[in-house]
């Protein structure tokens, strides 16, 4: 008999560990990688500068606060500093955020193609996760509010959404926090928040600084193109950031991270120039898709949801497998129950194009 072994706690093995975006293809050739919704612009000079400035002194610890980092946040969107707590990834805050408010017995709530991180940080909690169905492909209020019970304790909704690309107006968003108890703490995850130009979308700013129970998370890791360092951002009520505060690691950013994230923040021509970009390509993307006979989900961020027919070989697992041939890499998104569809990073313009011809010569060869 063999000796008993540790076990993790309950519904740790549950999980589906998150499948990140593939970045090779067979036969070693330098891919298009259009996987993980990265920017084709990369990173502003000043932050690779400030990054490689950093390198100086890597024997030091990094300042636990991250202070640079909060103070050039609090500077551009004119926020109190000591409300923003800095994490690994807003992955890492979405995780705090589950540790903090979720343990056995409690319910979090996200919807039904909504980002994978939730489930994941539900159970990893201990935590039970209930799921609202969304109306097509997007959050629906009255199907959260429906859902939500005693037990439930946070509601996750990433606006826009990944990997759909749809989003709630504000006045949605208000009146999903309205109609949620007093006590249920509501994750505003707007990852994707710098590209959508709509005029009824707000990241949600003026909701967490007006109440004591809305949290907003953000990333440097898209339009910032700081994927690599690993920097994220919460703006939060003062209790919440005291909580995240205790449990977070004491130094949970890496100095060149908050290095090259403050210089990041303070180069906002950079990220204007990436909005530019998305704003140019998002449209031509769909349009010159769309005009190949498949489905596109209307997008408000860096990406979009291609959808395919169900025969084989018209498929997406065939799109799939065709593209990858040609060297292009999109995402499966099979784990968010959408098997007919791929979901398209917006590229370099060479990129784009490289991509429509492909698409092309996929639908073309297979009508
Ligand atoms: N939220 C959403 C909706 C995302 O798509 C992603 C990136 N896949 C994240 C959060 C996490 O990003 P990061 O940890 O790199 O900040």
């Amino acid at each position: 008999m063999s000796a008993p072994a540790p076990k993790p706690r309950a519904g740790v093995l549950d999980i589906d560990a998150y499948v990140p975006g593939e970045s090779q293809v067979p036969g070693g050739v330098k891919p298009i990688k259009l996987s993980s919704n990265e920017t084709p612009l990369g990173p502003s000079p000043k932050a690779v500068a400030a990054f490689t400035a950093a390198g100086a002194a890597l024997e030091r610890y990094p300042d636990g606060q991250a202070t640079a980092l909060r103070q050039a946040i609090a500077r551009r969107f004119g926020l109190n500093p000591d409300r923003i707590v800095c994490g690994a990834g807003s992955d890492e805050l979405i995780s705090l955020l589950a540790h903090a408010y979720l343990g056995p017995g409690d319910e979090g709530l996200f919807t039904e193609h909504g980002f994978l991180l939730y489930r994941i940080v539900v159970l990893a909690a201990g935590a039970t996760p209930v799921v609202a169905p969304e109306t097509n492909l997007k959050a629906d209020v009255d199907a959260i509010l429906a859902r939500v019970t005693a037990r439930t304790k946070v509601v996750f909704l990433a606006n826009p959404n990944n990997p759909t690309g749809t989003y709630l107006s504000i006045d949605e968003v208000r009146r999903l926090r309205a109609g949620l108890p007093a006590d249920v703490l509501l994750v505003l995850d707007a990852a994707y928040a710098e590209y959508v130009r709509r005029n009824d979308y707000e990241a949600g700013l003026e909701l967490v600084a007006t109440s004591e129970n809305t949290v907003m998370t953000r990333t440097f890791s898209k339009i910032f193109g700081l994927a690599g360092l690993r920097i994220g951002w919460a703006y939060c009520p003062a209790a919440v950031a005291d909580a995240l505060n205790r449990i977070r690691g004491p130094f949970n950013l890496g100095a060149p991270s908050i290095a090259a994230g403050a210089a990041a923040m303070d180069d906002w021509a950079h990220i204007e120039a990436a909005v530019r970009h998305n704003d140019e390509w998002l449209p031509w993307l769909t349009a010159e898709i769309e005009r190949l006979g498949l489905k596109v989900t209307p997008s408000v961020a860096n990406f979009i949801l291609v959808h395919f027919p169900t025969e084989p070989g018209r498929d997406a697992a065939a799109c799939d497998a065709f593209l990858k041939g040609r060297g292009i890499i999109l995402r499966r998104v099979m784990g968010y129950g959408l098997p007919g569809a791929l979901r398209l990073t917006i590229g370099t313009g060479a990129e784009n194009r490289a991509v429509v011809d492909a698409l092309a010569a996929f639908v073309g060869a297979r009508a």
